[in-house]
């Protein structure tokens, strides 16, 4: 097994729970190790510290499995792990929902590894390589403790070295059960959706919104809303469910847009969407909202959910002034009195420092605004060290 050795400064910062060491904090001169080889850090008393997976080619070098008292990483490990996750969300949803999160990374003690449940179909996301040794054992996991059909393996971009270990395990690789014959159907909050699952964005759904567009729903009656970033339409969804009278997206990807308009129909099959009711445009977030504000449109609840604007820790500034941008975009096109939704799902992006962001960007406008609420994650997304605190929204009223 690899020895691991790290500074005390870090080793203080591990036995609190944070669970990832940088290639650049392994104070090794080498270490001989392949992808998910079990590493093991000792502390400055030589003792055991914490066990891990380790990648050679991840800037996250080791993800931290256990701390404290060493313990066999077999398959009873990993399934105390899952009877804890499924324990978290038993009773957190009701029959109206059937896709959420299983298994939220680190947060569930899987580093590296996110399980999404979509009715029958679970879809299981690598952010490591190291996971595919324990592939076989997990899947045999999977089968004894969640009555699925079928399970269908994602991997991040970031992860291409898979085929380098085996080329059976590419993106979209069904992992177990019956073959997929087109996008999943699946629940939320009483509402119908359908997913991708091979081709869709994370695992091909934004399960973590789901607290959000609840609130949008209920801020919805009778009001016009602009959903900026709308992917496959669930908060435009939800926005009709609340009694909207109109919903405009806006996305700069046909797919998207094309799934969000079957999600619709899906949701509401006995409805004929005239284009007053629901139209889409698409274009890039920022131009569009510079148009609408030239063409003077402006709506009563105003949703802007954008990609993640920082994926590195040196983009932060550039991130925070683009949500600043957002939010005075989206300002300036909601009504008087009308309500401004802003969210961030970049994990260098601080919650307060996009507070900040969000609320000069609303200043610079010269309107005032009442804060209604901040939001985070849905609960089947639990955080456990701030990185895993990524989902940052907030409600404003704009006078
Ligand atoms: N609000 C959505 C999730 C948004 S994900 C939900 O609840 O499901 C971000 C979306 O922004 C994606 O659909 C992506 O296609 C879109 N996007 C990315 N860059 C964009 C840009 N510059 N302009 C418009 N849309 C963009």
């Amino acid at each position: 097994m690899i020895h691991i050795k790290i500074s005390k400064t870090l080793e203080k910062k591990i036995r609190q729970g944070y669970p990832w060491i940088f290639h650049y904090q392994v104070q090794n001169e080498k270490v001989e190790g392949k992808l998910g080889d079990l590493a093991v850090v000792y502390d400055s008393k030589n003792k055991f510290l914490a066990i891990g997976l380790y990648d050679p080619e991840s800037d996250i070098r080791l993800r931290i499995l256990q701390t404290s008292n060493p313990v066999d990483i077999d398959s009873r490990f990993f399934e105390v792990r899952l009877n804890r996750a499924l324990k978290l969300r038993e009773n957190l949803f009701g029959e109206g929902t059937t896709g959420y999160r299983v298994i939220n990374g680190e947060n569930d003690g899987f580093p590296g590894l996110v399980l999404d449940r979509y009715e029958e179909t679970v879809v299981l996301k690598l952010y490591t390589s190291a996971w595919v040794p324990y592939l076989d054992t997990l899947i045999t996991l999977f089968k004894k403790k969640l009555s699925t059909q079928r399970c269908v393996l994602r991997r991040s971009r970031k992860v291409a070295a898979l085929e380098g270990i085996s080329k059976k395990y590419n993106e979209g690789h069904l992992l177990f059960g019956s073959k997929l014959e087109g996008p999943v159907h699946f629940k939320e909050n009483g509402l119908d959706f359908e997913v991708d699952v091979i081709a869709g964005q994370k695992t091909g759904f934004y399960l973590d919104q789901r607290d959000n567009r609840q609130k949008v729903r209920l801020l919805s009656r009778g009001n016009s809303v602009l959903n900026v970033f709308s992917y496959t339409g669930a908060f435009s969804a939800y926005a009709f469910a609340g009694g909207a009278s109109s919903v405009l997206e806006i996305d700069s990807n046909s797919f998207a847009l094309a799934a969000s308009r079957k999600n619709l129909r899906l949701c509401f099959s006995n409805r004929n969407f005239s284009v007053e009711e629901f139209s889409q445009m698409k274009a890039d977030g920022f131009d569009a909202l510079s148009k609408l504000e030239l063409d003077n449109q402006e709506y009563d609840l105003v949703i802007v959910d954008p990609p993640a604007f920082a994926k590195r820790k040196k983009q932060t500034n550039v991130a925070l002034n683009a949500y600043m941008k957002l939010a005075q975009a989206g300002a300036k096109v909601t009504k008087k009195g009308g309500i401004l939704f802003a969210a961030s799902c970049s994990v260098h992006v601080q919650p307060l420092s996009f507070f900040k962001a969000v609320f000069s960007g609303i200043q610079s406008t010269g309107r005032g605004y009442e804060e209604i609420n901040r939001t985070s994650h849905a609960k089947d997304h639990p955080f456990i060290f701030s990185e895993g605190e990524y989902l940052k929204g907030v409600f404003c009223k704009i006078n």
